[in-house]
């Protein structure tokens, strides 16, 4: 019996709505669409009429191509690697030069339109501001972009520092800097196009998302323990008082990770069900004994959504939503 994992594309549209604070508001769709699936979820932003994407791999550009057809536009953030040229070529993608070595490259075999990524601070991708002055003669770019390292803490005095070196070195044609975090920082850091990611899948900083993902877990099999019996691997867990505990059919391998043991909840309906032990491989036991005999749990729904579960584990929604493994039964609402 497989979990159910349901993918709302109708509230991810509603997500891209709701973001929209430019002319321009592309979508980016890198890893899959952050798990949700890169084909449902870009068709449907597509037919809502997105224009503009962005991934993080060539390979993740092709298949978008794939998907979409002509007319997209297909922004590739890790810009133009080696051996890449005839894909961008053929695809039709437009690599966000990182280096003076990727402008070599491309101007050895220009692949069509460009974009410039520019590092404004975080010192991950992107050209420096001395670089500018060391490019070859590529023509204009077709965007300028650039992306901030604190947008998620709209005090963070790096989020203005980085603005002003944007606005110094980026020109005057069409710009980016906001992803979802920048996006809510106010108009100062719309520029031309925005691009939020995770905002579009109901994550935060995007505290007003409408919620994207349900998750629902088949018990197999349930069981009384006693007083002092206990349950799972390493005995960590130990009935205080009799239990009545449910083996549901998911584990670490499908994305709930194994730092979720001992913090994590389900919800049998608007009943809470505390995890009980480890989390195993394909496995949850879980704690129904104020629930009767539920035959499915929810891990994501109305009750606790994907940042609500990332905090159980002490990491974020991002890693929650990419880590969703290849065994549910995935479905979509439109
Ligand atoms: C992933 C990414 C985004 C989207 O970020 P979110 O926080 O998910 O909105 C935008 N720009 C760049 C360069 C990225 O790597």
């Amino acid at each position: 019996m497989q979990a159910k994992l349901t993918i709302d594309l109708a509230a991810i549209v509603a997500n891209w709505r709701a973001l929209a604070r430019t002319e321009e508001t592309a979508a980016v769709v890198k890893a899959d669409a952050y798990g949700l699936g890169l084909a449902p979820v870009a068709k449907a932003l597509a037919k809502a009429g997105a224009r503009t994407f962005f991934v993080a791999q060539t390979e993740e550009g092709v298949a978008l191509r794939n998907v979409l057809g002509p007319g997209a536009e297909i922004f590739v953030f890790g810009g133009l690697m080696a051996g890449d040229e005839a894909a961008f070529r053929d695809f039709e993608l437009v690599p966000c030069l990182n280096s003076i070595e990727q402008a070599q490259r491309f101007a050895v075999a220009p692949t069509g339109r460009y974009a410039l990524q520019l590092d404004t601070g975080m010192n991950r991708l992107g050209l420096e501001p001395a670089d500018l002055g060391h490019l070859p003669d590529l023509g204009s770019p077709v965007l300028t972009m650039s992306h901030l390292a604190c947008a998620d803490e709209p005090d963070h005095p790096q989020n203005a520092a980085q603005l002003s070196c944007f606005q110094e070195i980026a020109g005057t044609g069409r710009r980016s800097l906001a992803a979802t975090g920048g996006t809510l920082l106010g108009a100062d850091y719309h520029f031309e196009m925005t691009r939020p990611g995770i905002g579009l899948y109901g994550g935060l900083p995007f505290a007003a998302a409408q919620p994207v993902v349900t998750l629902s877990l088949p018990v197999i099999q349930i069981r009384e323990v006693a007083a002092g019996e206990a349950v799972g691997y390493g005995a960590s867990y130990v009935a205080d008082r009799p239990r009545r505990i449910a083996t549901l059919s998911a584990g670490y391998a499908d994305g709930l990770i194994r730092a979720m043991s001992g913090g994590a909840t389900l919800w049998a309906g608007d009943t809470p069900c505390p995890l009980a032990g480890r989390v195993s491989m394909d496995l949850l036991t879980v704690d129904v004994t104020e629930a009767g005999a539920p035959e499915w749990l929810d891990i994501l729904g109305p009750h606790q959504g994907v940042d609500a579960l990332a905090d159980a584990a002490g990491t974020i929604g991002y890693e929650v939503l990419t880590s969703l493994g290849g065994r549910y039964a995935r479905s979509y609402t439109t």
